[in-house]
């Protein structure tokens, strides 16, 4: 069939337009960046050692939300161990700024090993955060949980000082692709202790027995007073 070439022309046009649109909302929507750290499979074990109902309900609906995302799996256990524990906030880090804290371990390999994750119910009742609101801040420290790093948009459940978005298409898209990539990933970070000290780099935080390099990332979530 003959194409006229003012037809061709069109089709071309129409082609950068669609390409030119595309890139457009993606500049307007960037997916939520992630840390070099991730767990090894897209599974964790859960641990609630939260004791106020209330509390108990918030965290389950967040848990509920993620896994209804089906790019990871939050499985809670009554199991003594679980790789990652919700527990009330320590007393001494509940500052006054702070609506949530997540603490990460992690490996040489930049696996994760455990995880720590806390609301602070004492700002969120100061601030007047709703039901709502705080499960999408429940939401986002298990972002964290699952090495989810802070998308400086607000539209992103993972915004630093988010109170107002539950998880959104950047957030899940970014933990699927970064629990789909090829596995080891390509770590960052491969030189051993002991090349560290020949270097004369001073020694980097937590060593175990094992000579094994242990690091731990402590991830906040500002309190925010912002109307949406
Ligand atoms: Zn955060």
């Amino acid at each position: 069939m003959f194409i006229s070439a003012g037809k061709l022309l069109l089709c071309l046009f129409v082609g950068l337009v669609g390409l030119a649109c595309g890139a457009a909302i993606t500049a307007q929507a960037e997916i939520t960046p992630v840390k070099p750290y991730r767990f090894a499979t897209d599974e964790a074990t859960v641990r609630m050692t939260v004791t106020s109902p209330y509390y108990q309900q918030i965290w389950r609906q967040a848990l509920t939300n993620w896994n209804h995302e089906h790019v990871f799996q939050f499985r809670l256990t009554t199991a003594a161990q679980a790789q990652i524990t919700i527990a009330p906030m320590p007393l001494n880090e509940r500052k006054a700024s702070i609506a949530g804290l997540t603490y990460v371990t992690y490996n040489n390999d930049d696996l994760i090993t455990k995880v720590d994750t806390y609301l602070n119910s004492t700002t969120l009742k100061t601030y007047k955060y709703t039901h709502q609101q705080r499960i999408d801040v429940a939401e986002h420290e298990l972002g964290h949980t699952m090495g989810l790093a802070h998308n400086p948009q607000m539209k992103s459940v993972m915004y630093f000082a988010n109170r107002y978005y539950s998880i959104q298409k950047v957030d899940e898209e970014a933990v699927n692709l970064d629990y789909r990539a090829q596995f080891p990933r390509s770590v960052t970070d491969t030189k051993s202790a002991e090349t560290y000290a020949q270097d004369g780099v001073q020694q980097r935080p937590l060593f175990n027995q094992l000579n094994k390099l242990v690091k731990r990332d402590r991830e906040t979530t500002a309190i925010s007073w912002r109307k949406n």
